[in-house]
């Protein structure tokens, strides 16, 4: 969690349109906003024709700058409804750097009756909390990427510094308030980003002619073109991507799989696009994707949570998805617990687990409620400060929810607050999440599992991996002879180290005992889920779910008396009335195994051929600050997505997503500095820093 976020301090006019107070500027033309965005971006970039001409299936990938109260984005994902096939994906992906609260977002979309039922999907979706960092957010065929942040950090943020990999965008919008009231903004390196981000042959459009921007498209190897303005203004720009410049490595690439650094350097064939936009090819005819070979079919090994939501990300890809598990039904593993919650730990220091536990609630909180509403209950939840320290860091966190008006995410509350929402008397305040909740794990699991393009093979425990021709062939224990696939991703919690692949991987079992009682009379009226130390879940089919124990490196899944006693302690804590209540009562529950890393992050990524990392890097044991440019081998094709410890249903979803715009080649979810946080290698590297073999 970082607080360097600054909301758009907006000045409603009598017209009913929005100036930024800030930039004394206007956010689109007084004349008609709509009118210019389609005008100005839309056909300066020429989309009607390209995007007829997609083929099924294809991606097309929009950058903007200056998302304000994506007016443009609505625009460009209407004509998108029209003009392209279906299958094809549209992904937009926008900076912002003072984002719109959304009442303020609401109001500005109000002014176009006609992009109403977009706008609504937008603000139904729209982050509850305006974080600094990454923000996916899905519309069936179309997803936004917004970046809160400043713009050319913000691009730079997207950029995982392979030449390959970083070229995704066919089009840009150049917007954002006119360099005259906003030169901090357009400056060389925003362009440098921008063209680095650029796809051979990509376009542009910008509302502006001025001499900085025209200097900066240039340099940074764009061909422009003036053309007349929209309204009042005489001139605008719009232009093509000519010169690529060669790319430089700033930073090790460990965590880099299959690059394909792009070869063609220097000057491109001659700008096509400058002489009639009509009959011009689309940015994919100038050697979008190289010669990467394209993954279709994928297995998925394991259907808990994390199988689960990897399989539904892939599938909704268009990809073929075959999920395999040893047990006979999905969720049989850590997820196969009656009640699982959707908890995460904020933290007031800025850092990748703060920031990872943020973006992946908000991510979750939405994910959860549109594609398994059924099996969620979001009644709630009260994290609860037990002892001063705790209570010091939510009055910290409770401000700066505050300052950020994100009470849709979460808010601080006195004890007696807290006693009222959970309709039972608590000693401690607490924050207070109104959209979070409990979920059931195993329909969870077989919901994201019901999908067309996923195939399920359950009772077939796969005992190996070998790789064939770019890609796997899985060897089952059981079952109907091998299969194979072009990627595979292996997502079994602690089986994980079982692959000799993955044997490196620095996993702990942590065997967590829930208990489990029947309601009781005072323990009926809980509304709520509560955590603090320990957490207790509002009843279901006449029971409760408490717990639970975390003891780590243990393996046995025995059922015990003394983990029962201890859960009945915890409780105690939060809810004295109830836990004597409960002791008097049988309990029942279940032990399973958690799997978690050194760092309680989880790992979502490309798994390294762990002797080439070793030795590629091997100068790190010198000094770990020694920028080697060489990229190890990765084992081709061979994913992970493991290490989730308690917050299972909290991080599955994003760090699913993360995994599908490896294999996918998309834009990622999450910064790079995330992506570096949650990927397989890590550790590895960090131990090659610390001068420790593995
Ligand atoms: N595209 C917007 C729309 O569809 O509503 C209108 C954009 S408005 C003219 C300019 C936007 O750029 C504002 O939302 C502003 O906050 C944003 N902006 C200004 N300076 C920025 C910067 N340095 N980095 C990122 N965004 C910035």
């Amino acid at each position: 969690m970082t607080d360097k976020s600054l909301h758009a301090d907006i000045e409603w006019r009598d017209d009913g349109q929005p100036l930024s107070r800030a930039f004394d500027d206007i956010y689109f033309s007084s004349v008609s906003g709509l009118e210019e965005t389609r005008y100005v971006f839309l056909q300066q970039n020429a989309l009607p024709s390209r995007w007829t001409e997609l083929g099924a299936g294809e991606k097309f990938t929009i950058g903007e700058t200056g998302f304000g109260t994506g007016l443009n984005f609505l625009a460009a994902w209407a004509l998108w409804q029209q003009a392209a096939p279906a299958k094809a994906q549209l992904h937009f992906i926008s900076v912002e750097k003072f984002p719109l609260h959304s009442q303020d977002l609401e109001r500005a979309l109000a002014l176009w009756p006609e992009l109403q039922p977009l706008a609504e999907q937008l603000i139904a979706r729209y982050p509850p909390l305006l974080a600094p960092g990454v923000h996916r957010l899905h519309f069936g065929p179309v997803s936004l990427t917004l970046v809160i942040g400043e713009a050319s950090e913000a691009f730079q943020s997207l950029r995982l510094e392979d030449d390959s990999r970083d070229r995704l965008v066919d089009a840009w919008f150049l917007d954002g308030f006119a360099p005259a009231k906003n030169p901090a903004m357009w400056t060389p390196e925003l362009f440098e980003n921008i063209a680095a981000l650029s796809r051979p042959g990509a376009t542009f459009a910008t509302f502006t002619c001025a001499g900085l921007v025209k200097r900066g498209l240039k340099d940074a190897g764009f061909v422009l073109k003036k053309v007349p303005g929209f309204g009042r203004k005489r001139e605008m720009l719009r232009g093509e991507l000519e010169r690529i410049e060669p790319a430089q490595v700033t930073s090790t690439p460990w965590h880099l799989p299959e690059g394909q650094i792009y070869r063609g350097h220097g000057r491109m064939a001659a700008p096509p696009l400058l002489e009639g936009f009509d009959s011009a090819p689309v940015g994919a005819a100038h050697g979008r994707d190289q010669s990467r070979k394209q993954v279709k079919k994928v297995a998925v090994i394991g259907a808990g949570i994390s199988g689960a939501t990897t399989a539904r990300a892939l599938a909704e890809r268009g990809l073929d998805v075959h999920v395999f598990d040893k047990g006979p039904q999905p969720g049989a593993g850590a997820s196969g617990n009656d009640q699982g919650i959707l908890y995460a730990k904020l933290s007031p220091k800025p850092g990748p687990n703060g920031d990872f536990n943020l973006h992946a609630l908000i991510f979750a909180l939405r994910f959860y409620r549109e594609k398994c509403a059924e099996a969620a209950h979001f009644c709630g939840l009260l994290q609860l400060a037990q002892g001063e320290k705790e209570q010091r860091l939510q009055h910290q966190i409770g401000q700066w929810l505050e300052r950020n008006k994100a009470e849709a995410l979460a808010r601080a509350v006195s004890a007696e607050e807290a006693s009222a929402i959970a309709g039972l008397s608590l000693d401690y305040d607490g924050l207070y999440f109104p959209q979070a909740g409990w979920l059931q794990p195993q329909k969870v699991c077989t919901t994201l599992l019901q999908h067309d393009n996923i195939r399920l093979h359950f009772e077939t425990e796969i005992e190996e991996l070998t790789a064939r021709e770019g890609g796997w062939r899985l060897h089952p224990r059981t079952g109907n002879g091998d299969f194979f696939a072009d990627a595979a991703i292996i997502c079994t919690a602690n089986g994980i180290r079982q692959f000799p692949q993955t044997a490196a991987l620095p996993l702990r079992p942590i065997r967590g005992q829930v208990s489990s009682v029947a309601t009781g009379e005072q323990s009926q009226k809980l509304n709520t889920t509560l955590c603090g130390e320990g957490y207790i879940a509002p009843a279901h089919r006449g029971r409760h779910s408490f717990g639970a124990t975390f003891k780590l490196k243990e393996t046995a899944t025995e059922l015990r008396e003394e983990e029962h006693r201890e859960n009945l302690e915890t409780l105690a804590g939060l809810l004295p009335e109830i836990a004597a209540e409960f002791s008097s009562q049988p309990l029942s529950g279940r032990a399973a195994l958690r799997a978690a890393t050194p760092d309680y992050l989880p790992m979502a990524g490309p798994v390294p051929d762990w002797d080439s990392l070793d030795s590629t890097y091997a100068d790190l044991r010198k000094n770990r600050k020694f920028l080697i440019p060489q990229r190890a081998d990765y084992q081709s094709q061979l994913y992970v997505l493991g290490g989730l410890g308690s917050r299972g249903f909290t991080y599955a979803p994003l760090a699913a997503e993360v995994l599908a715009a490896w294999i996918c080649w998309e834009e990622m979810p999450v910064s790079n500095e995330l992506t570096k946080a949650l990927h397989p290698a890590r550790f590895a590297i960090r131990d090659l820093g610390k001068n420790r073999k593995n």
